[in-house]
């Protein structure tokens, strides 16, 4: 591509393309990338720069991978999509069955869905469905924790955060939902079972309208990088079992090892009722998520009044996504991901941790390959973006947060780089602020 082709591309795309959370045209450029490979973008002027956002926690064996690649060109020459109502085919089967097995046992049927968010709807429709085919059909409302994500169509945006969904600018739109106090005791920290008393409160005065609890295990990602300890999980477990009602784990950015466990539930050893996948489950290829859930769950459904589950997405179990998934699994458990992760780890506390004393920085993190510098103010990215871009490095701070969740593969290296950039960005966002 020349230059006039190059312009007349971006304007075009700046007039008419609407990008996340973002105005029209966008108040800061974005950056063109014309390919992708292992841990670098290869911008359009020929740069190159090492992701640290693995596209949003999804590229966990970084980009352009031969074994997904083949995965993908295989399953085109088959079929690249046929519909799953009244039809079926061997790459669902074998996702079904592969998801069956790593998760925690009881979770035994599988519901593919084409994002996130509509797994997460499909996981309440799910929970309330449930409750119905038990005779209970009062039980339709949620309990969610403050600082939670879950996705931004209606059904997840009612039970993520209110203040950071901006519910007040949706608020005769949204169904009302339940809010708990987010956890407090951080990962490594001492439980302090006081966490679980407005959970246990909302718990005892509702459960006979809650169908079900949704919550992120142990890290709350977009609504503010937390990473709070297993013993809450743990508590929260047992409650959902005394009040009747189903415990919802949205892994959707915790699934695949990125917290040091296949997924995070296990950190706390337990097994919810429903567990969302998503982002990282096709290697970041394609779109694809699913809600797992247990035969009590999908037989009583099927048992009753009106015996279907009633949700059915067009381009569910798409076999292209299906095959992406399976090979980035088989990636996955065949590498030696746990040491991977752990390296990663160790890397990003070496790199972070001197920040720790730094004026303006408020907190340092790190669990599995997240690795989070909270500052004390919001950082402005127009202000930074140079900061790491001149590193060679893709971050994307968000409000006080300046953090990295590469893929597995990043070597020393890489996170010295991507570490060295979070820290040069530290920098020009206490410099510009003075
Ligand atoms: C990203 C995310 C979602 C939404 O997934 P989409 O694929 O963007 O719809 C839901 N829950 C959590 C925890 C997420 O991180």
């Amino acid at each position: 591509m020349n230059e006039i082709q190059m312009e007349s591309w971006r304007a075009a795309e700046r007039e008419h393309a609407w990008h996340p959370y973002a105005g029209v045209p966008p108040h800061i450029a974005n950056i063109p990338i014309v390919g992708a490979r292992g841990m670098t973008l290869q911008l359009a002027d020929g740069r190159m720069l090492i992701d640290g956002m693995s596209s949003w926690w999804a590229v966990i064996h970084g980009y352009n991978h031969p074994v997904l690649n083949a995965a993908i060109q295989d399953q085109l020459n088959r079929a690249s999509h046929v519909m799953f109502g009244g039809i079926t085919h061997p790459a669902a089967a074998e996702l079904v069955e592969r998801l069956v097995e790593i998760t925690p046992a009881p979770l035994q049927t599988v519901f593919l869905a084409d994002s996130g968010s509509v797994s997460v709807e499909v996981a309440l429709k799910m929970a309330i469905q449930y409750w119905y085919a038990r005779g209970k059909p009062g039980k339709q409302r949620f309990i969610a924790l403050r600082r939670g994500y879950h996705g931004d169509t209606s059904g997840a945006m009612s039970v993520s955060d209110p203040e950071n969904g901006m519910h007040s600018l949706f608020a005769d739109s949204l169904l009302k939902q339940w809010h708990a106090e987010a956890p407090q005791t951080t990962f490594h920290g001492n439980f302090d079972g006081g966490d679980l008393e407005s959970m246990a409160a909302l718990l005892e005065q509702f459960h006979d309208r809650i169908a079900g609890v949704i919550v992120e295990p142990i890290v709350q990602g977009a609504g503010g990088m937390r990473f709070y300890h297993p013993g809450y999980l743990k508590g929260l477990h047992e409650l959902c079992e005394r009040w009747d009602v189903l415990l919802i784990a949205d892994e959707i950015a915790t699934n695949f090892g990125r917290t040091g466990r296949l997924f995070a539930c296990e950190h706390a050893g337990i097994a919810p009722d429903i567990m969302c996948l998503g982002k990282a489950l096709t290697g970041g290829y394609m779109t694809l998520a699913a809600a797992v859930t247990t035969e009590e769950v999908s037989h009583t459904i099927s048992n009753a009044d009106p015996g279907v589950f009633m949700h059915g997405p067009t381009f569910m179990a798409n076999p292209l996504a299906c095959a992406a998934a399976i090979a980035s699994i088989r990636v996955l458990l065949d590498s030696p991901w746990e040491d991977n992760i752990a390296a990663i780890s160790r890397g990003l506390e070496a790199g972070l941790r001197p920040y720790a004393d730094v004026s303006g920085v408020r907190d340092i993190r790190v669990l599995g390959a997240i690795g989070v510098i909270e500052m004390e103010q919001p950082v402005d990215i127009a202000a930074v973006n140079h900061a790491y871009i001149d590193q060679g490095v893709w971050l994307r701070p968000f409000n006080k947060l300046i953090y990295t969740m590469p893929a597995f593969i990043a070597t020393e290296k890489d996170i010295r780089r991507i570490t060295q950039a979070m820290c040069d960005t530290v920098k020009a966002a206490v410099a510009y602020r003075g």
